[in-house]
């Protein structure tokens, strides 16, 4: 793994931890028993108790609900949207908690059936992009499921912890106590979630997924933002590698193409970073590299350039063995 990616994965794991705990520390939570959001240890409310009991006039809670619903939706909005529009789906990429997941399981179906997923029609080359052997072995799937598995409960439970007080739903959970209704809840969602992360994961990323969607479309607006681009009059270069930088994306895209068939890149860098491997020894360096402003214009396909996407090439020995 490289420097870049150790940094991502930090911040993915960081992220992912902040995901299970934000609850439990009452940073952010919406408490269905008390009915309203709980913000850093405040609760979150319209005052819609006092208006009713008289105690607040209609302005006032017009206001509430312009400053504490309308105001900072808007906020998050621009500022979460605006860092898609400049840089992509770096949310999804680095912080996102299902994508975390996605990358994990991807990697274990990988060790165990040579593809990144099971609707791949082709294994991956049996080596990585330096060269040492990349076996698979069927009892990975051993370790895959019960993955799998864990991930789906965990997030199953954390969805919870965001609607019932975290003490009471860790409390019946170790206990063994839990209501009916809540077993019920973590029951449905740890089996629905087991069945996405198992079937659908980058599927549920690339088509599913609102937060991506939106990230994408805004993304997809900015000719100029923040993409990978292709070094397509190197072409030539690419004849000796087993297209690793499509056999590494975790949303089973080809970073060699033009930007709207990259709707739903996540800007991980794992083709880059591959590119460079397989490019070590070239003097030109990796043909993928992230570019903006005036080359992303040129990249973007939309004055019919750089539209054809090329050959996938098959070497018959690793590249640079070690
Ligand atoms: S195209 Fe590259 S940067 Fe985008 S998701 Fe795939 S591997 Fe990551
Ligand atoms: S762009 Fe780089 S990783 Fe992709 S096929 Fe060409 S040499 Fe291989």
């Amino acid at each position: 793994m490289t420097p870049f990616q150790h940094k991502r994965v930090l911040y993915q794991g960081s992220f992912f931890i902040l995901f299970l705990c934000a609850p439990i520390f009452d940073l952010l939570r919406f408490d269905l028993i008390q009915g309203h959001l709980i913000v850093f240890g405040q609760p979150w409310t319209l005052g819609l108790d006092d208006y009713l009991a008289g105690r607040i006039d209609n302005r006032q809670m017009t206001l509430n609900i312009l400053l504490r619903v309308i105001l900072p939706i808007l906020l998050l909005a621009v500022g979460f949207l605006g860092i898609a529009w400049r840089w992509g789906r770096v949310y999804c990429g680095w912080l996102c908690p299902h994508f975390s997941v996605v990358e994990t399981i991807n990697q274990l179906v990988r060790k165990a059936s040579g593809k990144q997923s099971l609707w791949d029609k082709k294994p991956g080359p049996p080596y990585h992009p330096d060269g040492t052997p990349a076996p698979s072995d069927r009892r990975y799937w051993l370790v895959a499921i019960p993955f799998a598995l864990v991930f789906a409960f965990l997030w199953a439970v954390a969805l919870l912890t965001y609607l019932l007080p975290p003490a009471e739903v860790y409390g019946n959970l170790f206990a063994l106590t839990l209501t009916r209704n809540q077993a019920l809840f973590i029951g449905v969602a740890t089996i629905l979630l087991f069945l996405e992360f198992t079937f659908a994961r980058h599927l549920f990323c690339r088509y599913a997924c609102a937060v991506g969607l939106f990230q994408s479309l805004a993304w997809m607006t900015n000719r100029r933002a923040m993409v990978v681009g292709y070094q397509r009059e190197r072409a030539r270069d690419c004849a000796g590698c087993a297209s690793f930088c499509d056999h590494v994306c975790p949303m089973r895209l080809k970073p060699r193409n033009i930007k709207r068939l990259m709707f739903a890149c996540t800007q991980c860098g794992q083709c880059m970073d591959a590119c460079e491997t397989v490019q070590r020894q070239n003097p030109d360096g990796s043909l993928l590299n992230w570019i903006a402003d005036q080359q992303a214009l040129q990249a973007d396909g939309s004055q019919g350039l750089l539209v054809s996407e090329p050959a996938e090439r098959k070497p018959k020995t690793p590249p640079d063995l070690p």
